[in-house]
């Protein structure tokens, strides 16, 4: 917008004696003097615009009960803003702000401010005299004081925190930190632990088990800082376990073995579920050996914004360690937790906590804990037991249904893990649990460092079923697909004769994505012919048997079904894959038709389905020199006809009925593309009307 267009805006506003003025998302950089002349306005709306300042004439606006300044520009907010004594709701998100002048907090009657994403660290005590305040964001702000966690549970959390500071002589700064080790086993992580706190290295290093904690007070400059440094041991098994422990507010470093070309990603995306945003260096180590591996760095830093930096080192040569250990300081002191000030009272329970000796504690023995050191309002005991997870105090899992327990120890819950994942009968039984075994494997041995008495079982239990670690096969018995044996059996199936199918994940094979399909498919699995990495099914009604199998190597899953009905029973298995992979955002999987008679040649389903629907039946393959026929392609993994499809809804829902979970399950096939079949069938309609009757027999 132009200076003369505002203008004749203004003066028309003006000569209306306007009290709404709307300019929003008009580029402006300025407003008028003019405006200076709508004294009658109450509503301004000036968002979405490039404002980096406030003039003086807007704050003789003084009618305004609403100003609207949201996506500007502005790095500052001038200290006139108290003139505006009526004002009520003022919206500042999305612009610079670091700083809020204490005028701001003279406006008595306001009872919404945004502030949203700026990058304001702290907030002054004085913002509890806005006494009528009732809604405050602070999202999106690097705040140190309050923490985030209680800013963002609104107001009334920072009244209290800040009359916690007050009551207290002492208010520190917490200086602590978490650093969390990650990546295969054999990387080189606990060796690169020991270069940088201690400079040490061992060619010998034996594997770490469990979990190591390595304290770590490094030079900062500044006041002392105390860091712990978590190291998870490599196995496979134990992968799994390590989620407990990831948390926001950490500091992560990746460790690649240098020499091989490792799969980056697959700990990019775990740092990025469980660790929020927090930041990660990524090391390449075992360098004096390396052969030229490197990662594709640039596209990792474009894909993951968390991705902090690259550090080549050798733990062996002592070589990059400096320069690595330095730019960890540098991300160490921006982390906020070390800026964080706590009341005295949180240093009071987390001292209690870290010198208990029982290696859990329920909640109430945790809020009456709370509540001897003065801490007697709930949000900051809940902010305070997410502070001690993020330092690793205590373990607590926000949101899961297990909130009757807070593990204080961490080896504590490897360990109790671990037993029931290494126990002898589980592994016999090829990954089966029974619930009543149980109590023979946590039975106490002698000169042992941990005990589990029996009301903690079914809290192990519960943590290890919500962290996907088994399934319930029934009421009584749980599945650990990952104590699946490795290796394949050997198997007689013709897969020359059979239907063929591939699903390729040209980034990304998640380790847990057949472990998952072999419990969905469960009742299925023939002569319990199923390892970890593939599984052989067969299926009655269908008359029909499939052969399963993922190659991590390649990032493909195999597919190959024969029989009677393969077709039909095929639907099914796609079916289901689609479901599992659904449940990994942005998970590229390739849906590919082998062709018949060369069956390293492949054209994508989609593709396939595009050309029927434009009825282009000649498919010419990129690696190959003839032709084939898309409805012949098509034919030989789609099923005919529609009662056959039918059939399969029946399938499904059978297996579906036997399960509390159905209905949840059926309703995310339900959002799966409706064409899976890619013909004219309404699969949607179908699913619905399973779904109601399911909802009725359900009521009944
Ligand atoms: P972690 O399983 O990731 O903790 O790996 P470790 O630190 O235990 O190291 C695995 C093996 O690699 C040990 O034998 C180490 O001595 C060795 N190692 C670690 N760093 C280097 C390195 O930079 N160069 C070479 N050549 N060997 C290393
Ligand atoms: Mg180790």
């Amino acid at each position: 917008m132009t200076d003369e267009e505002l203008l004749w805006i203004i003066q028309n506003a003006a000569e209306m004696n306007e009290t709404y003025l709307d300019l929003r998302d008009n580029r402006l950089i300025d407003v008028l003097p003019e405006i200076a002349r709508l004294t009658h306005l109450t509503e301004l709306y000036l968002s979405q615009n490039t404002l980096n300042d406030l003039r003086p004439e807007l704050f003789q606006l003084t009618n305004l009960t609403e100003l609207h300044l949201s996506d500007n520009q502005m790095s500052e907010l001038p200290a006139e803003i108290c003139q505006l004594t009526d004002l009520q709701e003022l919206y500042l998100g999305r612009n610079m702000l670091t700083e809020l002048p204490s005028e701001l907090f003279l406006l008595s009657d306001l009872t919404v401010l945004h502030l949203n994403d700026n990058q304001i660290n702290e907030l002054s005590p004085d913002i509890c005299q806005l006494s009528n305040l009732e809604e405050l964001r602070l999202d999106g702000n690097p705040l140190t004081s309050p923490p985030l966690e209680i800013a963002e549970k609104g107001i009334e959390a920072i009244r209290q925190y800040f009359e916690a500071l007050k009551q207290e002589q002492e208010e520190k700064f917490l200086n602590e930190a978490k650093i969390i080790l990650i990546g295969e086993g054999a990387a080189g992580k606990t060796s690169l632990t020991k270069r940088i706190a201690s400079n040490d290295f061992d060619p010998h290093e034996p594997t770490t088990h469990g979990i190591r904690i390595t304290p770590w007070e490094p030079d900062t400059g500044n006041q002392p800082v105390k860091v712990n440094i978590w190291d998870f041991g490599g196995q496979d098994i134990m992968h799994a376990t390590h989620q407990f422990f990831l948390s926001k507010r950490s500091l992560y470093v990746l460790v690649l073995d240098g020499r091989r070309d490792e799969e980056a990603e697959y700990w990019l995306r775990h740092v990025s579920s469980f660790g929020g945003e927090s930041p990660v260096l990524i090391v390449l180590n075992k360098q004096d050996e390396a052969c030229g591996f490197d990662l594709n760095r640039t596209f990792l830093l474009r894909k993951y914004s968390a991705v902090k930096g690259f550090y080549s080192t050798s733990c062996k040569k002592n070589e990059g360690i400096d320069e690595f250990r330095e730019a960890l300081l540098n991300e160490l002191v921006q982390i906020e937790m070390l800026e964080t000030r706590w009341p005295g009272s949180w240093f009071r329970v987390k001292k209690r906590l870290e010198e208990m000796e029982e290696p859990y504690i329920s909640c109430d023995e945790y809020e009456s804990f709370c509540a001897e050191e003065g801490i007697t309002e709930q949000i900051s005991q809940e902010v305070l037991v997410e502070f001690l997870n993020d330092l690793g105090v205590a373990v607590h899992f926000k949101g899961l249904d297990l909130d009757d327990t807070h593990v204080l120890n961490p080896l504590w819950l490897t360990n109790g893990v671990y037993r029931i994942i290494t126990a002898t009968e589980v592994v016999r039984q090829g990954g089966i649990l029974h619930e009543d075994s149980l109590r023979d494997i946590f039975k106490s041995q002698n000169g042992e460092e941990y005990s589990y008495p029996r009301s903690r079982h079914k809290y192990l239990l519960s943590l290890m079923r919500e962290f996907k670690l088994c399934y319930d096969l029934d009421s009584k018995r749980v599945l650990i697909p990952q104590l699946l044996p490795v290796t394949e059996p050997d198997v007689a199936f013709d897969e020359a004769n059979s239907l063929s199918f591939i699903l390729h994940y040209p980034h990304f094979l998640p380790r847990s994505i057949m472990p998952r399909f072999i419990v969905r498919m469960h009742k299925d699995i023939k002569n319990n012919l199923r390892w970890r990495t593939g599984v052989v099914l067969e299926n009655k009604d269908f008359g029909a048997t499939a052969m399963i199998r993922a190659d991590n190597e390649t990032r493909r899953i195999s597919i190959f079904v024969n029989g009677n009905q393969r077709k039909d029973y095929f639907a099914a298995i796609l079916l289901f894959f689609r479901e599992i992979n659904a449940d990994f955002k942005r998970l590229d999987v390739r849906e590919l038709v082998p062709m018949p008679d060369e069956p390293e040649v492949t054209a994508r389903y989609s593709t396939l389905l595009k050309h029927a629907e434009r009825d282009m039946d000649e498919y010419l393959p990129d690696d190959s020199d003839k032709v084939y026929s898309v409805k012949e392609l098509l034919g030989l993994v789609q099923p005919d006809r529609e009662d056959q499809v039918l059939e399969l809804l029946r399938m499904i829902k059978a297996q579906l009925d036997e399960k509390e979970s159905g209905a949840e399950v059926f309703n995310s096939l339900f959002k799966l593309e409706p064409s899976i079949l890619g013909i004219g069938i309404n699969l949607n309609e179908a699913f619905k009307r399973i779904l109601a009757t399911q909802k009725g027999k359900r009521r009944s």
